[in-house]
């Protein structure tokens, strides 16, 4: 069973560019929880520590880069979601004291890809860019889409090999180009860093086909540079505003076994890039 958080943290390095505060406070306020959602940028040397006074303050929260393989270590339980997916987003202490990690990325990006294309396509035709833990969130979650194929790609091919052969039931596809694992995907996801700064795009969308829906896990002021492209060509895309809100919100419904208010932390992340 899990204790009622007696602190929140969000604990990565470097936390600058993190909208979560903002979005968590303001789900906090509106659902009148007295605590306060804080960025805990901690370098490595100071992690076991760090994780270990969150543990004893009955602590729960999110991790993102570069911990979530850290945290997923020093985790006394995890979910069957946290297993699959590889990586701790999401963490809460129990009762008994242990430290349980869980994934809510994967959600995420499941629900906030239903709200640009809706239901997908029986057997749609998948590329994913990156291989990484955004990649393996991404890749646990379209299991449910039963997709026809898919086509993975990463600049590092040993860890796309791995990561293909984590998720061998969804028959992957590991090619040597962005263009080659594109050109015949109905829905196309960037999982790469790219498109964080600057106007530099994972792949040209001239390459991709006329009905592709295009996933961006970036997001950024003005949106990426691969969304106004894919939107220039008249293609449905959605940047990673729409997954980080949803997987926080997943989050926010672990800690309290409630629903918060979506378009309250909406309308901080809107305000806050
Ligand atoms: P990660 O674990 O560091 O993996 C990044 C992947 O992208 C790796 O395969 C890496 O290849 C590749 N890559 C990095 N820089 C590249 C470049 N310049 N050119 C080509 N490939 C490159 O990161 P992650 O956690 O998967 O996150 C990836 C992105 O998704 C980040 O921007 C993150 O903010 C975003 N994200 C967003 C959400 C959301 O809620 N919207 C959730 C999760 C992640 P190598 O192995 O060769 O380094």
């Amino acid at each position: 069973m899990k204790a009622r958080p007696e602190r929140l943290a969000l604990l990565g390095h470097p936390l600058g560019h993190s909208l979560s505060p903002q979005m968590q406070n303001a789900a906090l306020r509106a659902a009148n929880i007295p605590l306060v959602y804080e960025a805990v940028d901690v370098p490595r040397r100071a992690l076991e520590d760090t994780i270990e006074s969150l543990r004893r303050t009955r602590a729960a929260g999110n991790v993102t880069i570069p911990y979530k393989l850290d945290v997923m270590a020093a985790c006394d339980r995890l979910t069957p979601t946290a297993i699959a997916v590889g990586a701790v987003n999401t963490f809460w202490t129990a009762v008994d004291g242990a430290l349980v990690g869980d994934n809510t990325d994967a959600d995420g990006f499941l629900a906030a890809a239903i709200q640009v294309m809706g239901a997908p396509e029986r057997g749609p035709v998948v590329a994913v860019l990156g291989a990484g833990g955004g990649a393996s969130a991404v890749l646990h979650a379209i299991n449910r889409w039963e997709p026809r194929a898919v086509y993975l790609y990463s600049r590092g091919m040993e860890r796309a090999r791995s990561l293909a052969a984590r998720f061998a039931g969804l028959g992957i596809d590991v090619v040597d180009s962005a263009a080659d694992a594109v050109r015949s995907a109905t829905i196309v996801v960037n999982a790469t860093p790219i498109g964080m700064s600057g106007d530099d795009v994972p792949v040209d969308v001239d390459v991709l086909s006329k009905d592709a829906v295009v996933l961006d896990l970036v997001y950024r002021r003005g949106e990426t540079a691969l969304v106004r492209a894919a939107r220039a060509r008249g293609l449905r895309a959605q940047d990673g505003l729409a997954m980080l809100v949803e997987q926080g919100a997943l989050a926010f419904e672990r800690w309290f076994s409630v629903k918060p208010d979506r378009e309250v932390m909406w309308e901080a992340v809107r305000e806050a890039r």
